[in-house]
């Protein structure tokens, strides 16, 4: 019998584990284990020019420091374009996908989906038009077709992926897979029940819903999870140069990623080891705390403050 709760956590090694990063593992672990489920991790170097030398090492002595443990060796996903190209063949043969040859300057002069993102206008979906040639793989889609999910920290979210994104990239211009599809293939192969992971990525939910119809898969389970902004309302990431998380020290930020998935640790913690703090977390873990919040402002010293 397949397990009932799979969890995973799928860092890009882009860097070092940083603040923001942590609130997703720490969610997506705690509910692993409040349910005795599976953990797994998934380094995500799909986008090979985006991958950071040193940076999967690095996240992995992070976690590790942490006290965080996975129930399986880590997927890499540049290790699994042959099951990209599988789906992809299938999606093929289901005439699902078609070769478009339009450059992103064609396509950013189309209309505006409501986010204020360009919309597909579908120039190529019968077919290249003479003298042009293939750059990318697009999904279809099909507009007046809403796709839902009942979230489990945002609530209902729907999404007419059709008329909002239109068909959509799955193989880049530069030969490399969209990570839409290698989210999906990958935690349909290992099993995902459940896709615990920051709000950031909720608006890819729905077209990760609508491959997964068009390739057979069934849905998991989602919760998306505030993300960490800095003072200028930015996410915390690599990009915005968050602060690493440092391995020498794991208490503090610990404890911070609980507070701000709304938990209370409480002060005695201060000076504890990961394990005894995670020993307390999983016992007090309650979901229906989390903040029910796309994104909520820390300062730079959020973690300090718990030193
Ligand atoms: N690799 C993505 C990130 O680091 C996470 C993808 C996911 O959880 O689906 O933001």
């Amino acid at each position: 019998m397949p397990p009932s709760y799979v969890g995973r956590f799928a860092p890009s090694p882009t860097g070092p584990l940083h603040f923001g990063s942590l609130v997703a593992a720490a969610g997506s672990y705690l509910e692993a284990r409040c349910r005795s489920g599976r953990w797994l991790l998934r380094v995500e170097d799909v986008d090979r020019p985006r991958t950071v030398t040193g940076a999967e090492a690095t996240i992995l002595r992070q976690l590790e420091a942490l006290g965080f443990e996975w129930d399986a060796e880590p997927w890499r996903q540049s290790a699994r374009d042959e099951h990209y190209v599988a789906a992809l063949a299938r999606l093929r043969a289901a005439s699902q996908v078609f070769d478009c040859g339009c450059s992103r300057r064609e396509i950013a002069d189309s209309a505006l989906a409501p986010d204020g993102a360009p919309r597909y206008p579908g120039t190529c979906r019968d077919g290249l038009r003479p003298g042009r040639r293939a750059r990318t793989v697009r999904l279809k889609t099909e507009a007046g077709l809403a796709v839902c999910f009942d979230d489990g920290v945002q609530g209902r979210i729907c999404e007419d992926v059709g008329a909002e994104v239109g068909d959509f990239v799955l193989k880049r211009a530069d030969g490399l897979f969209a990570y839409q599809l290698a989210v999906v293939v990958d935690d349909a192969a290992s099993g995902v029940t459940d896709v615990v992971r920051g709000a950031d990525l909720i608006d890819s939910s729905c077209r990760q819903i609508w491959l997964q119809r068009c390739l057979g898969l069934s849905t998991p389970r989602y919760m998306h999870l505030p993300v960490a902004t800095n003072g200028h309302g930015n996410k915390l990431s690599k990009q915005s140069r968050a602060p690493a998380i440092d391995p020498a020290r794991p208490a503090p930020p610990l404890l911070a990623a609980l507070a701000f998935l709304g938990q209370a640790p409480p002060p005695e913690l201060a000076g504890a080891t990961p394990a005894t703090i995670w020993r307390w977390a999983i016992e007090h873990w309650r979901p229906a705390a989390i903040p029910r919040q796309r994104a909520i402002r820390v300062d730079a010293e959020f973690w300090e403050e718990r030193a």
